[in-house]
């Protein structure tokens, strides 16, 4: 069974798109097994966008995901990494396809928002920076199909 790591940003919590995001997985049959509301720090930003530090784009970035609380999230499925990828949508929202998230909801490529790690090893450096082990939650859930 496969796992991701996905935060809604602040624009998704302030303009109460929250449930409606979430819903999609949901009704998909991805499993939540970590979830939490919260404010990222400055540190956990520069952490998850390292790769990105010296674009032109990274200091709006930062100010942006940490200019108002999260909802973070670590869910499972098979499959889950390339799956939330799909139902996500491209970065930029102009090419997100419609049906996505991003291609409903956004606008611009910094306010995209939503995020989910692209690859296993995003994943494993990526929930490190906002979980514990003990947050992950162990549970039966009955509307996934095939497993
Ligand atoms: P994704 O979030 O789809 O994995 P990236 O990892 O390439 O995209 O970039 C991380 C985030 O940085 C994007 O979600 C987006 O908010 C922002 N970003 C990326 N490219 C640009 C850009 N050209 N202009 C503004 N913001 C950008
Ligand atoms: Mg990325």
């Amino acid at each position: 069974m496969e796992r991701t790591f996905i935060y809604l940003k602040p624009n998704a919590v302030r303009r109460g798109l929250v449930g409606e995001i979430i819903k999609r997985f949901e009704q998909r049959g991805i499993k939540i097994v970590a979830l939490k509301l919260f404010w990222m720090t400055r540190e956990q930003a520069e952490q998850l966008y390292e790769i990105h530090k010296g674009k032109d784009f990274y200091e709006e970035l930062i100010e942006f995901v940490t200019g108002g609380p999260v909802v973070a999230m670590i869910v499972e499925a098979p499959r889950v990494i390339d799956m939330v990828r799909h139902i996500i949508g491209k970065t930029d929202p102009l090419k997100a396809g419609t049906g996505t998230i991003r291609g409903e909801f956004a606008l611009t490529i910094t306010k995209n928002l939503i995020h989910a790690s692209d690859s296993l090893e995003s994943y494993e450096r990526e929930y490190k920076i906002f979980f514990n082990e003990e947050e992950i939650v162990n549970y039966f859930l009955d509307v996934q199909d095939d497993i």
